[in-house]
């Protein structure tokens, strides 16, 4: 079953099918995406800065030239369990870190078994909203990120990783938001206005 979790560009899909991955426990968090320059616009936005700032110096977060790539560890949570390349984040009962501090595709990406699974051979009535969801986020945020990629390759400094950079991602994350708010109407929960 499918549930949407509706908030602008922040929306996150969620299905049951996740709890008993048939990718093994750690799901998609054998292969986390990136930090884009949209992610961590984003999270900087909601008041993320230091974290990003602390995580950067402890080696969870590496600079890359298309943002943060996140490291991965090799580890079980089970003595029985085999050892397993993931996601720095994930724990025994999955992610670790707030959905304020994941790459949007972390909250919004489903893959296809989830939307198709349903026991009872039906449709599940909120999948096709989660395509369309799913979909819209995808290409806003692949636009935002090509518009970003852009004006980060065009400072002369470069991505410099200290406070003043991760504030203007932040505030030039906030400018493609506002730019958007239309786009992203049908993603507002109901009665938020
Ligand atoms: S989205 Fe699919 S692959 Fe990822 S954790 Fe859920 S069921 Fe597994
Ligand atoms: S940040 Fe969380 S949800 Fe994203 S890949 Fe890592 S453990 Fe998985």
């Amino acid at each position: 079953m499918i549930r949407l979790e509706l908030s602008g560009e922040h929306t996150r899909l969620h299905s049951t099918l996740c709890a008993q991955c048939p990718q093994g426990p750690a799901g998609c968090c054998v292969s986390p995406p990136e930090l884009d320059w949209t992610d961590i616009g984003r999270i900087v936005s909601l008041d993320g800065r230091g974290w990003l700032l602390e995580q950067i110096a402890a080696g969870n977060l590496l600079p890359v030239s298309r943002g943060l790539e996140l490291r991965r560890v090799r580890k079980r949570e089970e003595r029985t369990a085999p050892r397993q390349s993931k996601c720095v984040y994930h724990g025994a009962r999955g992610c670790t870190v707030p959905a304020e501090r994941r790459a949007a595709t972390c909250n919004y990406f489903l893959c296809e078994d989830a939307f198709a699974e349903r026991a009872d051979g039906q449709t599940d009535p909120a999948s096709a909203e989660g395509r369309r969801a799913h979909a819209l986020l995808r290409d806003v945020y692949g636009r935002w990120d090509r518009e970003l990629a852009e004006a980060v390759a065009s400072r002369p400094e470069g991505p410099t990783w200290d406070a003043a950079f991760l504030d203007w991602l932040g505030a030039e994350f906030e400018r493609l938001s506002r730019a958007s708010r239309d786009e992203l109407g049908e993603l507002t929960a109901r009665g938020s206005g």
